[in-house]
């Protein structure tokens, strides 16, 4: 099997590669095979250090140019990143199995529409003026310093632009770890940045387990964290982070419901099941994995959705036909089957799927679940796999109080034709991102976020700037100042 291009080392730091073999090994593992097709070196302390030094010092002259010139470079990244799409996005499905079919529209593509986007809106920051009688306030848009962003496994390329592009944009500089199961795409990200002329030391990235995310977040050389993980990570980080008082951006897991009126259409409802489950083989943080589905069309969406899933095309993820792909990895595959006997054992009914598929790789079938009870093991736990569990429901009132009934709040859906009611569900729903007929989209012009223990902080949009600048109050006085002595 020919493998795409490797990066030419671990680390890329101070605007070049950088190899350092005395790190931890970690072996890099194409989720459709098992082979190993990389391996690439845990950031000693040292690299850790080099990263963050050179980051703080380029930092500096960065602050100090306008926004049109940084945008101009971020503009050029995205025409580049769109230019190699096809090699990204082989990258991409190396590193985490899922079909060229999707990585070839979403990944690389979504981190150059966040490139785009952020390098347009950089020229356009400003501070404002208050008037205050003969005096004056005027604020300035800051950036913060030196950002660190967390990457998970599932979105590496994506991950890697939605917290640089950003960051960038408002001046910071950035050190990006990404997930160990997925450390390749981040790399060609840092490549592309410089390529486009981003000056050396601005987007540097380290590999790493976890002890290497805690090093970063904890230096106090670091202003701001953004992390996208499991909300067990999200505590650890969020309280490593306040002790030295850092901003934070948290995009944390969820368990997000979707609730199918007996109104809606039922083939679009089956489209928004299918979307917001099996994509990347159900390894989305806003999945909507409780599907609440009213009485009286639940065998029929049943029926509609198992007809559908049998048309799913499981296979090799470099063949242009292939719709559903391998787990990332052996221990996520096994996190997932583990879910699967829970939830026989506390007797949903397995309505198709539910196995290992006989194959090299980490193949599980999508897998549904009926007759799911809201105590449910898998109706309460992220799963973070293929696996949709569908719950029944007669009552608007009572389906929006269960599908609030959760620690998280990271996304919601409604189906229904009923326009007044879609709006009073979206309004009613204790979630950062809600979908009327819809499920899942996440463009680069709308705010993306959780609410509650899914996470602080919104990506995208312009409300992502608040999240990587501070603003400078400057009250000037115009005459004679007087003191009580
Ligand atoms: P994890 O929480 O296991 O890891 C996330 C990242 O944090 C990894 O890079 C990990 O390193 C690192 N990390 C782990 N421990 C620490 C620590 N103590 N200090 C600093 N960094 C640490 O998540 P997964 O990678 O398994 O990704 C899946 C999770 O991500 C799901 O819960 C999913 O919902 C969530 N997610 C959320 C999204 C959102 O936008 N809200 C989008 C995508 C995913 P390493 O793994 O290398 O050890």
């Amino acid at each position: 099997m020919t493998y795409p291009t490797q990066p030419t080392a671990s680390h890329f730091i101070n605007g070049a590669y950088v190899e350092d073999t005395s790190g931890t090994p970690i072996d890099v593992v194409y989720p459709a095979t098992g082979e190993v097709i990389a391996t690439v070196y845990a950031a000693t302390p040292a690299i850790v250090d080099q990263a963050i030094a050179s980051a703080k010092t380029a930092q500096v002259a960065w602050a100090k140019m306008t926004g049109t010139e940084r945008g101009r470079i971020l503009r050029r990244a995205a025409d580049i990143m769109r230019e190699r799409n096809h090699d990204l996005s082989v990258l991409e499905t190396f590193d985490t199995g899922k079909p060229y079919q999707e990585t070839s529209v979403v990944d690389a593509t979504s981190g150059a529409d966040a490139l785009e986007y952020f390098g347009g809106m950089a020229a356009t920051l400003t501070g404002e003026h208050i008037q205050l009688g003969e005096d004056w306030v005027y604020t300035r848009r800051e950036p913060l310093g030196l950002c660190v962003g967390i990457g998970a496994w599932n979105y590496p390329t994506q991950i890697a632009c939605w917290k640089g592009a950003p960051a960038l944009a408002c001046g910071n500089a950035i050190v990006f770890k990404p997930s160990e199961t997925t450390p390749l795409c981040a790399l060609k990200v840092a490549e592309i940045l410089h390529e486009a002329g981003l000056p050396a030391g601005l987007y540097n990235v380290v590999q790493g387990m976890g002890e290497v995310g805690g090093a970063l977040v904890s230096d106090p050389r670091v202003d701001k964290v953004s992390l996208t993980g499991s909300v067990p990570t999200g505590r650890k980080v969020y309280a490593a982070a306040a002790a030295g008082i850092k901003h934070v951006t948290m995009e944390l897991g969820g368990k997000s419901p979707m609730i199918v009126f007996e109104d809606a259409d039922i083939e679009n409802a089956v489209s928004g099941a299918i979307l917001g489950n099996f994509y990347s083989s159900g390894q989305v943080c806003s999945n909507g994995t409780r599907v609440f589905v009213h009485e009286d069309i639940k065998e029929a969406f049943l029926a509609r959705l198992s007809a559908r899933l049998a048309g799913a095309v499981i296979g090799d993820p470099m063949q242009v036909e292939t719709s559903f792909g391998p787990m990332v990895s052996e221990r996520q595959m096994n996190i997932v089957l583990d879910y699967i006997a829970k939830g026989q054992a506390e007797g949903a009914r397995l309505v198709t799927g539910g196995t290992r598929l006989d194959r090299d790789g980490f193949y599980l079938q999508p897998t549904v679940f009926a007759d799911v009870t809201d105590d449910m093991t898998i109706a309460r736990e992220e799963i973070f796999g293929p696996v949709m569990a569908v719950l029944d429901f007669t009552d608007e009132d009572d389906v929006l109080a269960r599908a609030n009934d959760t620690e998280f709040g990271l996304a919601a859906g409604v189906f229904t034709r009923d326009l007044a009611r879609a709006h009073r569900v979206a309004s009613g729903f204790e979630a950062g991102t809600c979908y009327i007929n819809t499920y899942n989209d996440a463009p680069v012009e709308a705010p993306f976020g959780g609410s509650k223990a899914s996470g602080v902080g919104r990506e995208n949009s312009k409300a992502a700037i608040e999240h990587y600048s501070q603003l400078k109050s400057v009250y000037v006085r115009m005459g004679d100042l007087e003191a009580p002595f």
